[in-house]
């Protein structure tokens, strides 16, 4: 400790070179720090620095997080796989979910968001490389995912979120970013309205940006790496 004002300066200073070389405006780029793994401590040297939206993957590890920092203004996201018995928690907990990827998951969301909460902020996880491992939903379903999700009065879908596989090329995963765009293009041009692409982590913010990333999840970059 503590190089995370400086890792985390020099994150915005690249989203900052990359919305700019890519004729983006910087602003529309949201950064989302992922602190799975990582001490409170870290948290609020982060907050220190200004940050103020955090992502986390397990709610037996967040719930305590979230609790003890309960009295600063943040935002928390759940970026983790989702289990149908944790829905209610995950509901109640985070203002985002970004892995929904089946309707029995975004029904349990929905049923558990309690009405003095906004609505909880979600995106589809799109599986783009067929890797029967990851979470995700196929393109093929999303149409019909999307306006069945959009239709509970209790989330706002708000877009598409993505990981690529780490084992292809970067070209592949480029064209996975760019493959994600045009799914949100396409829903969008059918009615909906989402303003959300959630792709981008340490390793491919540039290349997430270049492509029309609205919001990077970077972990290592600002933290160091996981243990
Ligand atoms: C851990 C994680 C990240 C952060 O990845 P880094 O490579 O550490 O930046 C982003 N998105 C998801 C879904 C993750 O699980």
């Amino acid at each position: 400790m503590n190089e995370i004002p400086n890792r985390l300066a020099s994150v915005r200073e690249r989203i900052r070179q990359a919305a700019t070389e890519s004729g983006r405006d910087p602003a529309e780029v949201a950064l989302l720090a992922v602190s799975k793994t990582k001490p409170i401590a870290d948290i609020e040297a982060a907050i220190a620095a200004g940050q103020q939206r955090f992502g986390e993957n397990y709610l037996q590890e967040a719930v305590p997080k979230i609790t003890a920092l309960a009295g600063t203004p943040l935002e928390w996201h759940f970026i983790g796989r989702i289990q149908g018995n944790k829905s209610a928690d995950i509901s109640r907990h985070f203002a985002w979910v970004h892995g929904l990827d089946n309707y029995r998951h975004a029904e349990l969301l929905d049923r558990h968001r309690a009405d003095d909460l906004a609505p909880l902020q979600v995106c589809l996880q799109v599986n783009l490389s067929a890797q029967s491992s990851k979470g995700g939903t196929d393109p093929e379903n999303l149409q019909a995912l999307a306006e069945s999700v959009s239709a509970l009065p209790r989330l706002c879908l708000r877009g598409l979120m993505t990981l690529p596989d780490p084992d292809t090329s970067p070209t592949v995963q480029r064209s996975d970013f760019a493959r994600l765009r045009d799914l949100r293009d396409t829903l969008n041009d059918k009615g909906l309205t989402l303003d959300t692409l959630s792709m981008g982590t340490s390793a491919d913010l540039e290349m997430a940006i270049a492509e029309g990333s609205t919001l990077v999840r970077i972990g290592t970059d600002i933290f160091g790496p996981r243990s």
